[in-house]
C-alpha cells in the first residue's frame, strides 16, 4: 500500500469508528495477503501466461471517495467509500457494496479479486469489483443511511454504469440500499435514457425491478453446493447436524433451507452471542428474533455458551457465513465437522485451512460455495435488460445447474491435479481468463 493510502486508512472518520460490542474478531488487512497466497497456489497449478499473472496481481482501478453527509443533528460528517474494480476482461465489473465500520482498502481489494474468479468459475459473463463504506449501520438512522447511500452513489458518478460496473448488496447492505442507489443513478441520467438504467445495480427489491429468488440466492447456492457434495460423498443430509456463524441474509437463508432438507442446526454465533441446542434451533424462529432484535442474543430456544466453544460444537457440517479470517489454528483444531462450506468470503486463514486439510475435512471454498448471489444477480441483470420477469422455479433450476456444473469442474480439476478444492476452483477460473487473454492479447 502506498504511504498516502496508509495515511488515509488510519485517518479516523468521525462517527464511523465505533466498534460493536462483542464484534467477531477480524483482521481486515491480513485478508489481502491470505488471498494473494491462495491465488499464488493456483498460478502454480498450471501454466498461466506471465502477463496475465502480472495484470491480475492488482486491480485495474481503485476509487476512494471522502464524502460529506448531513446527519440528523444537522452537523456534517465525512465518510470514506471505496469501489475497487479488479478486472473486466470477462465482462462488466460486478460485485457488492459492503457497509462496515472497519472496512479497509486492502480488504475491498481482496474481495474485488474474489469476484473476478467467482464470476469466471461460474461462467457468469462479468468481471470483478467490490465497494465499501466505513460506517456502522447500527449507529446511524434510516434517513442518514439513505443520505449516505445517495451521496456515495452520486460521488461514484460514471465510475459505475449498467454496462460498466454493477454494484449489489453485501454485508451491511440490502435491497433497500440498492433501490436508493438505483434511484439516485437514474435521476442523474437524461430523461429518455432513465429507464434503461435500472440494471445499474442488482439485488433490488421485487417492487423496484429485482429478481425472484435474489434475496435467498447466496443461501440457496450454498445449499446446491452442499447437495452436490452430499451426492459425491454418499452423505445423507436428512437428520445431519450443522453449525452456522453469522445469521444475516446468507446464514439465515442457508439455515432455513437446510432445515427443509431435514438437517438440524445445533449451534449458531453472531456478533451478539453464541447459542447451542443439541435438539436443534429453529432457523425460522431465530430469523424472526434476529429481524426484531438485531442479533441472536436473547433467543429463548437455546442455551447461551461462550464464544470460544462455538467451533468445537459436535456437528457434521460447518457453515461460516460472517466475516473473513474467523477460523485460525485454534478454531481449526476444534472443528468437528467433516465439511466446511464457505458462505462468507475468506473465512479461513492459511494456517487454519492447512490444519483442516491435514485432518481430511472437505472445504468448499467461497468462490464456489457462495456464488449463488452473483449468479442470480446476473439473472436479474438480464431480466432488466430484456424487460422480463422470470419465475422462481426457472431461477432455482438455472442456479442449480450452474452451481452443479462449476462444482464438478472444481472437483475434476482437484482430482486430476491432486490439489485442494480452493486451488482447483481458482485454477478453473484462471484458465478461462488466461484463454481470453491468449486470444485477445494486451492493447496496444
Ligand atoms: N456480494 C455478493 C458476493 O460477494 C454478491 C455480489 C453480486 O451479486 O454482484 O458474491
Amino acid at each position: 500500500m502506498s504511504k498516502k493510502t496508509k495515511e488515509e486508512e488510519t485517518q479516523t472518520v468521525q462517527s464511523t469508528s465505533s466498534t460493536q460490542e462483542n464484534s467477531l474478531p477480524n483482521n481486515h488487512d491480513e485478508f489481502l495477503k491470505v488471498h494473494r497466497r491462495q491465488i499464488e497456489r493456483a498460478f502454480n497449478a498450471f501454466e498461466v501466461l506471465p502477463h496475465v499473472r502480472t495484470i491480475l496481481s492488482q486491480p485495474k482501478n481503485e476509487i476512494i471517495v471522502n464524502f460529506p453527509v448531513r446527519m440528523d443533528t444537522g452537523e456534517f460528517r465525512l465518510f470514506k467509500g471505496y469501489r475497487i474494480q479488479h478486472s473486466n476482461i470477462m465482462g462488466p465489473y460486478k460485485g457488492g457494496i459492503r457497509y462496515h465500520h472497519e472496512v479497509t482498502l486492502d480488504e475491498v481489494k481482496a474481495l474485488a479479486a474474489l469476484m473476478t474468479y467467482k464470476c469466471a468459475l461460474l461462467q457468469v459473463p462479468f468481471g470483478g469489483a467490490k465497494g465499501g463504506v466505513r460506517v456502522n449501520v447500527n449507529d446511524v438512522s434510516r434517513n442518514e443511511l439513505e443520505r449516505i447511500t445517495r451521496r456515495f452513489t452520486h460521488d461514484l458518478g460514471n465510475n459505475i454504469g449498467p454496462e460498466y460496473d454493477i454494484p449489489a448488496p453485501d454485508m451491511g447492505t440490502n435491497s433497500q440500499t440498492m433501490v436508493w442507489m438505483m434511484d439516485t443513478y437514474m435521476n442523474s441520467q437524461n430523461m429518455i435514457e432513465k429507464n434503461a438504467q435500472r440494471r445499474i445495480v442488482t439485488g433490488k427489491s421485487l417492487t423496484s425491478g429485482g429478481s425472484a429468488g435474489r434475496e435467498k440466492a447466496t443461501g440457496q447456492g450454498v445449499i446446491y453446493a452442499i447437495l452436490e457434495w452430499a451426492k459425491e460423498r454418499g452423505f445423507t443430509l436428512d437428520g445431519c447436524s450443522y453449525i452456522v456463524q453469522g445469521f444475516g441474509n446468507v446464514g439465515s437463508h442457508a439455515a432455513m433451507l437446510m432445515s427443509k432438507l431435514g438437517a438440524v442446526m445445533v449451534g449458531v454465533q453472531d456478533h451478539t452471542g453464541t447459542l447451542y441446542n443439541s435438539e436443534g434451533i429453529s432457523p425460522r424462529k431465530l430469523s424472526d428474533h434476529v429481524r426484531s432484535t438485531g442479533g441472536v442474543k436473547g433467543y429463548k430456544g437455546a442455551e447461551v455458551i461462550s464464544s470460544d466453544e462455538f467451533w468445537g460444537i459436535q456437528s457434521d457440517i460447518c457453515i461460516p457465513a460472517a466475516l473473513e479470517l474467523q477460523v485460525d489454528v485454534k478454531e481449526a483444531k476444534q472443528i468437528k465437522a467433516r465439511a466446511i462450506f464457505e458462505a462468507a468470503n475468506g473465512p479461513l486463514t492459511d494456517a487454519g485451512e492447512r490444519i483442516l486439510l491435514e485432518r481430511g475435512v472437505d472445504i468448499i471454498p467461497d468462490i464456489m460455495a457462495n456464488a449463488g448471489g452473483v449468479v442470480v444477480s446476473y439473472f436479474e441483470w438480464i431480466q432488466n435488460k430484456r424487460s422480463e420477469s422470470w419465475q422462481l422455479h426457472e431461477i432455482d433450476e438455472k442456479l442449480k445447474f450452474m452451481m452443479g456444473r462449476s462444482y464438478n469442474e472444481m472437483r475434476n480439476f482437484a482430482r486430476q491435479n491432486k490439489v485442494d478444492n480452493r486451488t482447483a476452483a481458482f485454477a478453473v477460473a484462471l484458465k478461462r481468463i488466461n484463454d481470453v487473454y491468449a486470444e485477445r492479447g494486451v492493447f496496444p
